[in-house]
């Protein structure tokens, strides 16, 4: 158990860090960021901040020095930067990044484990295009293979015809088969370094623009249904990672039934009711995960919850959802460029208390 008064080194700057740093500052503990120069708004609730490149090593050995234990907020933290930091400091395995960065490796793994995932093949070339549509037919969607998030590096494929004209990106991609699905949902864990593993319920999620919009409970039958089968693959991933702190993985709630889509080996956006809505948030109970405190329920405490990003310019006028009913529970994150598209803060609204 770490001690209070602990350091956390937290690899990331963003909006997961921050809130991440809010929970662990509660407990007792004291929260150091790392992240390349940008809207580090993690910066705001740590004790100190390293605004330095991934490759940096003399930066990264001085981060460390200073670290009691290290997690991340973002799962595209270069392996080569987590390999230069003492591997005992790591609070979870690089393997659960090494896997979530690559989505081709990622559903191999689920496959491995008894996972469905949309059909896929691998394209490294123009010439790759036209046998991936063949193999997989169409429609579909193209993802560079590495580094997308929020439906950025994405491209959707109608017909094998309307792709004529577009350009390979450059880099290795995967084509999928397009989901046929009623919705969305995510399965977020936490498991601790003993292996105790609690879920949170799973609420709908719905997107715009390939990026998370809303998060709701009751999330329906459907998604209901599904969650025990999307749960068991979430636990055997987990533990197959050997994992500790906060887990997601995304699922598309098919007719033939759920339809793993992502993992991101971090606390989630579609988590973020939990602040409010759970016993325990998924910020203090990874936290306490990687701290080796006992983990808290993680029970839901009210009979609906709704979760809205709040995006690009709505931020500024944000404040005025403080005045209407049923006492919006509004967080703002402090990013000083409200670009489009952005995620500036969420407000989540809760119904009636569960006895
Ligand atoms: P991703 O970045 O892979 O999570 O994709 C973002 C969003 O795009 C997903 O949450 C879905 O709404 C949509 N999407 C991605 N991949 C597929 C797919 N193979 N079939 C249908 N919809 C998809």
């Amino acid at each position: 158990m770490l001690a209070p008064g602990s350091t956390i080194g937290i690899l990331g700057g963003g909006q997961l860090g921050r809130m991440m740093a809010m929970a662990a500052m509660q407990l007792g503990y004291r929260c150091i960021a790392y992240a390349p120069p940008g809207d580090n708004v993690a910066a705001d609730a740590c004790a100190d901040f390293f605004e330095n490149g991934w490759g940096d090593r003399a930066a990264l050995t001085a981060f460390a020095t200073k670290c009691d234990v290290v997690t991340w907020e973002f799962e595209n933290v270069p392996l080569s930067t987590v390999a230069a930091i003492p591997q005992t400091l790591l609070a979870c395995p690089a393997r659960a990044l090494e896997v979530a960065q690559d989505r081709l490796g990622e559903k191999r793994f689920i496959a491995e484990l008894g996972g469905t995932s949309a059909p896929f093949a691998r394209v490294e070339s123009e010439d790759d295009f036209a046998r991936a549509f063949d193999a997989v037919g169409t429609p579909g969607i193209l993802k560079t293979a590495r580094d997308g998030y929020d439906g950025k590096g994405q491209w959707r494929i109608p017909s094998a015809h309307e792709a004529h004209g577009l350009r390979f990106p450059g880099r290795t991609c995967i084509y999928e088969g397009l989901v046929e699905f009623e919705t969305e949902f995510s399965v977020i864990l936490v498991r601790s370094a003993s292996g105790e593993v609690r879920f949170w319920d799973s609420t709908a999620n719905h997107h715009e623009g390939g990026m998370l919009a809303q998060s709701v409970l009751p999330a329906g039958a459907l998604i209901e249904e599904q969650v025990p089968a999307a749960r068991e693959l979430a636990a055997k991933t987990a533990a197959a990672l050997g994992y500790v702190g906060v887990l997601t993985l995304e699922f598309f709630a098919t007719k033939d039934g759920p339809v793993f889509n992502e993992m991101a080996p971090r606390v989630h956006n579609s988590g973020h009711w939990t602040i409010e809505g759970a016993a325990t948030s998924q910020f203090e109970n990874h936290i306490r995960a990687i701290t080796g405190l006992p983990l808290g329920a993680t029970a839901t405490r009210f009979a609906s919850i709704d979760m809205r990003n709040i995006v690009g310019a709505d931020a500024l006028t944000a404040h005025t959802i403080l005045a209407e009913p049923g006492e919006p529970h509004l967080h703002l994150y402090g990013k000083r460029e409200a670009r489009e598209g952005r995620k500036m803060g969420h407000v989540t609204r809760v119904g009636p208390a569960l006895k």
